[in-house]
């Protein structure tokens, strides 16, 4: 085995249910798995489902067993070429990670209101499958420490189109300054990331031992710097893309050791194929995945119930929002299908759309950490109208009536590279461009031209 170093393969044996042989032999096939998840805001039809997938690939897709929406492609296209991705209609993402979906069905009450702190959240992969998990009436808090991933993590969010999301850069210690807050907290960890050396042969160069332990250590830090921002019976989801004994094993260790938790079990079905491996003095349980067993990458999770501690208590605080002015609602509320149950905050003239009952929470999070995106920017307050944001062709929430250009997929692409998309239209004004029934992004149409107001940072560079 060449790529794999000794140094790596040699703390592999006797890991539970580690297969050595097969281990190395499935690095050395080299095969790429690709698959994604849909997008369920957007894609609500069957029908809408099978248009996009038909579009990816001749052949047939078939099921990532774990999640309602992943599916597996049998080659990779490619995805910056096409239009479905930019509108949102997927995810592109790794089959094993999409296991948090089972974590979090036989975790928690889908149905109930929850607030769901994602704490190391970019670029965005299990944020995204969070909030197509979660009631409209929840929120998900999605945080990524370092600033340029922030950015990465708020685009994709903002492609996904949810409103009840917040985006927040911060480091994990600052969440200590909301005791008791969250009722479900999921951290996927920084890890030494050998789960993801099939994929990326490049990445084995980074990998040491030594960086194994500084890994496990921050892996604690992390947990006890934000472990108190979860409530009393809240749940922990712990989970990593590394097989080192001391990220996985050793933290579920760590965890009953030093924090009041109670672990949850998640059924697993044998035809997974997913090693579930046990430590601690609770006999916790874990879940491995490893590449020559399940058709994913490697992976590793682990569910904890927090059995004492603070349940937050909502506090007399100075409201720090201000809401849009009477005189401004009209100008927004006719780019909006219905205005019931939303909040419009108005942030130095930029206006910002979510559930009402997000109100507090934003309200809160604003006064004790840095938001990067709160809901859904529909656009900046002007003079006479609203200039509508890129975040509200994203939502789900534009009126109807508001015009549309349809594009074909030559168009479109012209379109995302923000150069002129040579179309033809009876349409005079603001419009959103379309491209099967998706929305693709803003244009204002003017007698003898067309401005494209794709963002200039989304749009694509390469060349076909
Ligand atoms: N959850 C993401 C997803 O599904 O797309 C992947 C997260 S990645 C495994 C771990 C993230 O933790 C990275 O975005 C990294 O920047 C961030 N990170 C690095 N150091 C950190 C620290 N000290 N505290 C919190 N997060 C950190």
């Amino acid at each position: 085995m060449d790529f794999l170093p000794k140094k790596f393969t040699d703390t592999l044996t006797g890991l539970p249910g580690m297969d050595l042989a097969a281990f190395l032999r499935i690095h050395e096939a080299g095969e790429k798995i690709t698959s994604l998840r849909i997008n369920p805001n957007k894609l609500q039809e069957d029908a809408a489902v099978q248009k996009v997938l038909q579009s990816l690939t001749a052949t047939t897709v078939s099921r990532v067993p774990w999640s309602q929406y992943g599916y597996y492609l049998p080659v990779r296209p490619s995805f910056t070429f096409d239009p479905f991705f930019h509108a949102g209609a997927y995810y592109v993402q790794e089959a094993s990670s999409m296991f948090v979906e089972q974590a979090m069905r036989h975790t928690c009450d889908l149905n109930a209101p929850l607030k769901v702190l994602d704490l190391c959240a970019a670029p965005g992969g299990k944020s995204t499958l969070l909030q197509s998990l979660i009631s409209t009436d929840s929120v998900l808090v999605s945080n990524e420490v370092i600033k340029s991933r922030a950015a990465l993590l708020g685009d994709n969010l903002s492609k996904w189109g949810g409103a009840n999301v917040v985006v927040t850069n911060n480091d994990p210690r600052d969440f200590g300054r909301l005791p008791g807050y969250f009722d479900v907290m999921v951290i996927d960890a920084p890890c030494s990331g050998s789960g993801l050396f099939r994929r990326d042969p490049e990445a084995v160069s980074e990998w040491s031992p030594e960086n194994v332990i500084l890994c496990s250590q921050r892996q604690q830090r992390i947990l006890a710097d934000a472990w108190g921002a979860l409530k009393e019976d809240g749940i922990l989801i712990y989970a990593t893309c590394s097989y080192s004994k001391e990220e996985d094993e050793e933290i579920m260790e760590w965890i009953q050791e030093h924090l009041s938790a109670k672990n949850i079990p998640i059924p697993v079905s044998e035809d997974w194929h997913i090693v579930t491996t046990t430590a601690g003095p609770q006999q916790a349980e874990g879940y491995r995945f490893y590449p020559d067993k399940v058709k994913g990458e490697g992976f590793f999770i682990t569910c904890f119930r927090k059995t004492s501690g603070d349940v937050y208590t909502a506090k007399k605080h100075r409201d720090s929002i201000t809401p849009v002015a009477k005189k401004d609602q009209e100008k927004v509320a006719q780019w909006i299908k219905s205005l019931d149950n939303l909040f419009l905050m108005d942030h130095q003239g930029e206006v910002l759309i979510f559930p009402e009952n997000m109100m507090p929470v934003v309200s809160l999070l604003q006064q004790h950490l840095y938001l990067r995106k709160a809901g859904v920017k529909a656009g900046q307050l002007a003079a006479k109208e609203l200039i509508p944001d890129h975040q509200l062709a994203m939502s789900t929430m534009v009126r109807e009536t508001i015009p549309q250009v349809m594009l074909t997929r030559e168009q479109s692409l012209r379109y995302l590279r923000k150069e002129d998309p040579e179309v033809t239209t009876d349409v005079k004004g603001w419009a959103l461009m379309m491209y099967e029934g998706m929305a693709l992004g803003w244009a204002k149409i003017l007698p003898n031209r067309i401005n494209n107001y794709y963002p200039k940072e989304l749009r694509i560079l390469k060349e076909v």
